[in-house]
This record gives C-alpha cells, structure tokens and sequence, in this order.
C-alpha cells in the first residue's frame, strides 16, 4: 500500500467506539500478584476492599479471568463526547527526522481534562454513583487526575473531595480553578483535615506534600465519612482495564489500514496508560499471536522500573493502602525538587511489574532535559503542545525513528500521546530560560529507601 494512502488523522465513527474492556490479566500466565492487607500480610478479600472502593470497582479490580467486560451504556454515552481519539500519522515529525521508520501517536489530550484520566474517571464515578454513594475522594499531583475526577462527577452529581498535593496547589492554580469550576473541593495536601495530614505535618513540618501523603489523606477521607469512596487515577489492575479503550481504538484504527506496529511506546507514571495502550496488542502476544516490542519510559529521577525492585510495598505514605507488589523506589522516595516532568509516583502498575518481569516488556529512562528538547521539537512540526509526561514518550519514539534511520529500518512505531501541556508553562519556561537541570538519584539515595521497604513473606 502506498503510504499517502494512510491519511495523517485516521478516525474511527463513534459506532465503532469499544463496548467492552479488555481485560488483558485474562491472557497473563502469571497474574499480578494480588494486594495485601498492611497488617496482617493476607491478601485482601472484596470485603476489606469494599471498605475503600466501590463494589463493581472491586470486582473488576480481583478479576484475573474475564477478557472481556462489557463497557455499561451510561459510560459509552460518556465517552461519545470525547471518544474516539484520532490517531495520528506523525508524517511531519517523520520529515523533520529524515527517518525511514513510520510514526503514529494515539492523541489522548482532546477533552477539557487534557489527559486520558477521563477515561477511568467516569468509570470510576459512574459506578460509585450507581451505588448510591454521595462522592468519591482522591488525590491529585499535577492536577490531571482531580480535573478528570471533577468532570466525571459533575456529569453524574456527585460529590467530588480531591486532596492536591500542597506546592502544585501553590504553583498551579489554574488547575485548580479548572477543578473547582467543575464543583470539586481542593484541599492542599498534608492538611489538618486528617489525622495522617496531621502526623505528617508534626514529623516534617514545612513539607510541600508528595503523591503518597495525598493517597493517605484522600483514603483517610473516604473510610471515615458515610457515602463516600476513594477512587485512584492510576496504578490499579481496574484504572488499566478502563485505559484499555485506548489500545482498543488504537488496534481498530490500524487494523484498518492493515499496519501493524512493531514498536509500542509509552510513558510509565503509575502504567495506566501504557497498560490501556498496549493491552490488546499484548493479548495478542500472550497468546502467541504476534509479537511487539512494548518500551515503558520513565524519568531518569524516578526510575521505577529500571532502577527499582519488585517487591511489596506501601502505596502511599502514610501506609494505610493494601500492600501492592510492584517494581517500586519505596513508598517514601520522592523525586528531587528540580524534577518538572510529572511521572513521580514511587511504584508501577502491579500488572505492568509482572509483565516486565517476565521479560514481556522493556523499560527505559530519560532525563528531562533531553525529554522537553523532544516536546518543543515535537510541538513545532506536529502542533501540539504536549504534555511533560507524554514527552517521555515522544522522547522514546524519536530515539526509536534515529536509530532507524541510522540501520535503514522502516520500523512502525506506535506510542501514545497522553496529553497537553497548557499548564506546565513553568516548567516549559524552566527549560527554555536554561534553568533545568537533570538530577538523578544515586545508588546511595536508593538503596536507603529501598531499606525501608516493608519484610513481607
Ligand atoms: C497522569 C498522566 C500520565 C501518567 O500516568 P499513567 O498512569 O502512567 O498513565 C501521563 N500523561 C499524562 C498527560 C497524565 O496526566
């Protein structure tokens, strides 16, 4: 086929938007470990979950065995506003790099949200809603995951607590704003609205909060006021079962034209969006099928998987969540302050730490000044303002597309566009004025958190 045949956006009618997740722990030999109780090492039954999540959340969150979960109507409804997402052929990121190999990006930013959280979000608030529940709590860094949780609820009218993670609060109050238009209340994380915030503001007072310390509160939040639940953005088996519309689409959209990737490239944060990404095409490699190479990238300042262990650990900081098996820094490691690229949670995906350990995936970590260098390069042929999270991406797929050009290989590379970058302008003003540097963890510094991991048997 001639290439000029694939067009540069490649859509999908809204017919053709999935009407099940795919659920891709039904094609795992071996299954994502399951979540402990932090007291007494047992795994957690759906009851002690129950007290934390909403019930249909936790069914999916144990199911190891379903492939296929119908998507309910309300939820399709949903994703008809925003969904399908193109995806692109990156035709002019493929000029300016003078490179043989073929580009695509699935381009998750098109929503107010700017981020593919909006496809768990509603999940997540929609089956909270259906329970009878008065609002969902949870925690946002950056802000992404809180503006997509507000939508959601102000969609279904629920009630929406988000506990921000306390100097992007500070930084970054349009974010907020964004929340707060959309009926969310925004608390600046550690508070004194919880008695973890409280503990945690005693042992380190002046802290400008962390990812897991906002996890702690937002869970605290939950199990201690009626009629509400906690719900997380990223990181559980249930968030990258919802995530799996973007790889759903993605395959659709491909198969159509016949292509077929042989590069699958994503940004690791907590894996939700790299799981969704990459949940059929690793199905179809499972099962013997097919064969991928799937290459998570994480910033070199919070190198999860290629620095990490797999192990069990806390998912938060105030230690109050089950214990996750995954390949993890330890529950206190937080990235220096420098670090400007999102992408800062301590651990990964329970089920994208399985498959990496299988050897079914690869990882690579970047540092961020070579990863916003990608952002601006990809901004100006591409147009779109990216994300720093999704630069990571973008970062790998540029590295991929050189060393094509440099063997002469006409490799299909496939990575997915998380979202846009309207609100790091700090940090895309850092990069531009020279003020951002690349800080990487020593052995040292690791090997002290990685001490602290809790003895599990
Ligand atoms: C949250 C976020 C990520 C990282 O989260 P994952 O769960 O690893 O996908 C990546 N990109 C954007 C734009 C985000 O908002």
């Amino acid at each position: 086929m001639a290439i000029r045949e694939i067009p540069y956006k490649i859509y999908l009618s809204e017919s053709e938007i999935p009407t099940a997740w795919y659920n891709v722990r039904a094609d795992m030999k071996n299954k994502p470990a399951p979540l402990l109780n932090p007291g007494t090492h047992q795994p957690m039954t759906a009851e002690e979950l129950s007290q934390v999540f909403c019930a249909d959340l936790v069914a999916q969150e144990l199911d190891n065995d379903t492939a296929y979960i119908p998507i309910p109507q309300e939820i399709q409804d949903f994703y008809r506003m925003y969904r399908p997402s193109p995806l692109v052929r990156a035709y002019c990121l493929e000029r300016k790099l003078q490179t043989p190999a073929r580009i695509y990006y699935k381009f998750e930013g098109n929503n107010t949200s700017g981020s593919h959280k909006l496809n768990s979000a509603i999940a997540q608030a929609y089956y909270a809603k259906k329970q009878g529940l008065t609002g969902v709590t949870t925690e946002t860094g950056a802000g992404q995951w809180g503006t997509a949780l507000s939508m959601a609820c102000a969609y279904l009218g629920l009630d929406c607590k988000v506990y921000m993670v306390k100097v992007s609060y500070e930084q970054k109050p349009f974010r907020r704003e964004v929340m707060r238009t959309y009926g969310a209340s925004v608390t600046p994380s550690p508070s004194m609205t919880t008695r973890v915030g409280q503990k945690i503001l005693a042992e380190h007072p002046g802290t400008t909060g962390s990812l897991g310390c906002a996890i702690s509160e937002a869970v605290e939040a939950a199990v201690t006021q009626p009629g509400y639940r906690y719900v997380l953005g990223s990181v559980l088996n249930q968030v990258l079962l919802h995530q799996s519309v973007i790889g759903l689409e993605a395959k659709a959209a491909l198969d159509k034209y016949g292509v077929k990737p042989d590069i699958i490239i994503g940004c690791a944060g907590g894996g939700s969006n790299l799981g969704g990404l990459i949940s059929p095409f690793m199905g179809e490699k499972l099962r013997g099928e097919a064969d991928y190479r799937i290459i998570a990238v994480e910033p070199a300042s919070c190198p999860s998987f290629t620095r990490g262990v797999y192990a069990y650990d806390f998912a938060d900081t105030g230690m109050v969540c089950p214990l996750a098996k995954m390949y993890t820094l330890g529950s206190d490691f937080i990235p220096a302050p420098n670090h400007a690229g999102g992408l800062r949670y301590h651990g990964m995906s329970p089920i994208l730490s399985q498959l990496y350990d299988d050897g079914l995936m690869e990882a690579v970590a970047v540092p961020q000044t070579a990863v916003f260098e990608a952002a601006e390069l990809f901004a100006r042929v591409e147009g779109i303002l990216p994300a720093p999270e999704s630069s990571h991406a973008i970062r790998a797929a540029i590295d991929e597309a050189l060393r094509c050009k440099e063997t002469g290989e006409e490799k299909t590379i496939l990575f997915g566009l998380t979202g846009t970058g309207y609100f790091d302008m700090v940090a895309y003003e850092k990069y531009h004025d020279g003020l951002m540097s690349d800080e990487v963890p020593t052995d040292e510094q690791l090997a002290l958190f990685r001490a602290r991991l809790p003895k599990v048997d």
